[in-house]
């Protein structure tokens, strides 16, 4: 099977910077922190093609700085993303002119995925159309009103957090987002869109070092496990 990978890394970073910089750029170790991702897919065997989605502007700054420095091979296209993830991701399936049958979702700025995460990911939406990578929680989980009264405890034994890779069939993932733009739907991942066709989503049990880097205090972290060489 031919697999793209499409990295949605188009968001302007405002919780992070205040929106001065967008902090797929940031400097992580000595690379721009979006570089980390990038890489693991251009090492995993299973992805034939990479497309790379970034802020508007930005196409000549991630090909001089970002691709070729890097030997990221993979990439062959570079698009503007739009004023949302959904819209992002939306636009890079659009422009998919090669031939595809599983496109691999990973978020530009969760630089602890692994290969084999990757792999798994793949090897599971081969088999039943749509795999996403998620953690069990940890914490006890509440459902809290706007102000702020707990309103139930949730059973945590069932309770995952869902993260990036998050593989799908292409027919899978261009119908869901037909359907949530018909019917004007945002979901805060692409598992959420496909759920609303009635297709099963599959769990690969994923690792909690993935983290997305939101805040100064991820970057932090970031920082330390790159120290402590745990970002295989
Ligand atoms: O906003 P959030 O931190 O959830 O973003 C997850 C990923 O989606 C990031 O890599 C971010 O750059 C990307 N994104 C995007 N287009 C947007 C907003 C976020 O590609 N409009």
């Amino acid at each position: 099977m031919r697999v793209i990978a499409l990295i949605p890394a188009a968001g302007q970073g405002e919780r992070l910077e205040g929106g001065q910089s967008p902090k797929q750029f940031l400097p992580l170790g000595e690379k721009p922190l979006v570089v980390y991702a990038l890489m693991k897919f251009q090492l995993c065997p299973r992805v034939n093609e990479i497309i790379l989605v970034i802020p508007k502007d930005t196409e000549r700054y991630c090909q001089r700085e970002i691709v070729e420095p890097n030997g990221l091979s993979k990439v062959k296209k570079i698009i503007p993303g739009g004023s949302r993830r959904q819209n992002s991701v939306r636009y890079a399936l659009e422009a998919i002119d090669s031939p595809c049958d599983l496109v691999v979702i990973h978020d530009g700025v969760r630089p602890f995925v692994s290969v084999k995460i990757i792999e798994q990911s793949i090897e599971l939406a081969e088999k039943c159309g749509a795999a996403i990578a998620a953690v069990p929680a940890r914490d006890s989980v509440k459902r809290v009103a706007p102000e702020l009264g707990v309103e139930a405890s949730l059973d945590r034994s069932k309770i995952w957090l869902a993260q990036t890779p998050q593989t799908f069939s292409l027919q899978i993932l261009k119908d869901a987002h037909r359907r949530a733009a018909e019917d004007g739907f945002y979901g805060t991942d692409d598992a959420a869109l496909v759920e609303r066709l009635g297709v099963k989503v599959q769990v690969v049990p994923g690792l909690y070092k993935n983290i997305k880097i939101t805040t100064p205090e991820d970057l932090a972290i970031a920082e330390l496990f790159l120290k402590g060489n745990s970002g295989e």
